[in-house]
């Protein structure tokens, strides 16, 4: 719990400053081409910074610096609790560092500070640790050979690894994938959006301070089309870990095949179903994750609940207890503690939710929401809206909005609702609420989803993997299954005299 005011975070923003270099080789420099682009605040309009544009130039500059420090071991050949202590110490300075990044966070890309304070940072920490602590607790193998043969088999760092990530959590995202990378003994590349570009340029510096060598981690701010596929063509990158769109996903799987086939883990869109069955336990409960399934972080969260699949004896009910929830949630600056949803990342985005909405008010029933909204006579907000009676082909069914607009369709059957439910390009996440027992493992293992909570909505750990089917990807986040992505098998034969 904080107790944080409004006052406090807007006299934390009038002296906050930003890092807007690239951080190449342990210093922060100016993109080669000495091009910038403006960082904006969606809430206000505001430019942040002026932000270096890297392209190609950089990008070759910063894996070259990530290859020379992977082959003279720097990094990649200290022993893994030495890697491990300088990783818990970065995790400090991270909560030590708490209200910086979340305000740099909140004003980069909209999202409420108080969020980014209790949940993004306090997370970016925690993984941090949690991959610092487990990288000195792994095994290798000895394969079961004759007498006279000595077969190890290891994991080993890849080499540089290249980071191409979202801008809805971007502090998180960027750990998420670094965390691993690094702990794995990799040199980093990291690409941050082009929409929240600073929080990650600080945390390199962060993870410097923390005695993560010069060459190690890098940071490359930039466009997509630049940056961003610079790297996925680069001939010595060894690893391409993608968070973003199923479009941009399938790209990254081209620029492999073009270049020099290094790995691509893509872990891209979503559209998640929500199951509500009558037999539901508590239906206020449900109503309640259901209204945080969608409206949290502004419905910009790739596993988003936007897919709601109610049993239709109970739907009217549910509907009218959302409709109070989603009045409840209204935006509002994302600095005070008071507001409940925050700014759309940019005038780009909000434009794309609001042609949802408009089309959507003619193909169902609009039964909250559905406006833009000024706060303070700026800004890029949306209300939280609803849409009921959704045909199952509509587009509000169908396509990735990611912004905090619920689509409402009835169900009869539990067939019906898993057969529905599956109808979708992505599989990312997927929610059940019953209160019998076998129709909850029934239902789950029959949806198309990395994740399926039951009786709660995108249910998320350390702990364990977070990643899709279908196009929704199949690269795996967190847990340990996460390191896979980012080291490769080596086998060591050895012959003996036995
Ligand atoms: P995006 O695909 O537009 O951008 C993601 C990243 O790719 C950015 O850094 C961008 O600069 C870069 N990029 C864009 N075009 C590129 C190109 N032509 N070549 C190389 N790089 C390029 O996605 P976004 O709008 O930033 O984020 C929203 C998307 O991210 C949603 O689809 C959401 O579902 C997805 N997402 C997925 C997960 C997950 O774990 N599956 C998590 C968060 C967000």
């Amino acid at each position: 719990m904080r107790n944080d005011t409004y006052e406090d975070w807007k006299a934390r923003a009038a002296r906050i400053s930003f890092r807007r270099q690239a951080f190449i080789d342990g210093r922060f420099v100016d993109a080669v081409s000495g091009e910038t682009f403006d960082s904006i605040n969606p809430a206000t309009g505001q430019v942040l910074a002026q932000v270096a544009a890297c392209d190609a130039a950089d990008v070759d500059r910063a894996v070259a610096a990530g290859r020379r420090a992977f082959e003279d071991g720097r990094w990649s050949r200290r022993a893994p609790g030495e890697r491990k202590a300088v990783l818990l110490r970065l995790a400090e300075l991270i909560r030590a560092h708490l209200e910086e990044l979340a305000l740099t966070d909140s004003l980069d890309m909209g999202k409420l500070v108080h969020d980014a304070a209790t949940i993004d940072v306090p997370g970016s920490a925690h993984f941090f640790q949690w991959y610092a602590e487990a990288i000195d607790k792994l095994y290798g193998e000895v394969a079961p050979t004759a007498a006279g043969d000595l077969a190890l088999v290891r994991r080993v760092p890849l080499g540089v690894v290249g980071a191409v990530v979202p801008w809805n959590f971007p502090l998180d995202m960027a750990t998420w994938k670094s965390a691993a990378a690094l702990a794995a003994g990799n040199s980093v590349v990291l690409k941050p959006a082009e929409q929240s570009p600073l929080s990650a340029l600080r945390l390199a510096e962060l993870a410097a301070e923390a005695g993560v060598p010069d060459g190690v981690f890098n940071v490359v701010p930039g466009f997509g089309a630049t940056a961003g596929k610079a790297l996925g063509l680069h001939m010595d990158v060894d690893c391409l870990a993608f968070t973003g769109s199923t479009q941009v996903g399938k790209l990254f799987m081209q620029y492999s095949g073009q270049s020099n086939l290094k790995q691509v883990w893509p872990e891209t869109g979503g559209k998640s179903p929500n199951l509500i069955f009558a037999d539901c336990a508590d239906l206020d409960a449900a109503a309640d994750m259901a209204a945080f399934g969608i409206f949290f972080n502004q419905g910009e969260v790739c596993s988003a609940n936007s897919r709601l699949y109610v049993e239709r004896s109970i739907k009217d009910a549910l509907v009218e207890k959302l409709i109070a929830r989603a009045n409840a949630t209204q935006p509002g600056d994302p600095l005070d503690p008071a507001s409940k949803m925050g700014a759309i990342v940019d005038e780009k985005q909000t434009q794309g939710i609001m042609r949802f909405i408009a089309a959507g008010k003619a193909s169902a029933n609009l039964v909250t929401g559905g406006a833009r909204v000024h706060i303070d006579g700026k800004g890029c907000f949306v209300a939280p809206t609803i849409f009921d009676e959704v045909r199952p082909d509509d587009p509000l069914a169908r396509d990735e909005i990611f912004g905090p607009v619920l689509s409402v369709v009835a169900f009869d059957t539990e067939e019906e609702a898993i057969r529905m439910a599956n109808d979708s390009i992505y599989g990312l996440a997927a929610s059940v609420w019953t209160d019998n027992l076998s129709r909850a493992l029934r239902v789950s293992e029959r949806l198309h989803a990395g994740t399926v909570s039951v009786n709660t909505v995108d249910a998320l750990s350390a702990q364990t993997p977070f990643g899709g089917m279908k196009q929704s990807g199949f690269g795996r986040d967190l847990s340990l299954h996460a390191l896979d992505k980012y080291t490769a098998l080596k086998t060591t034969w050895i012959k003996y005299k036995s």
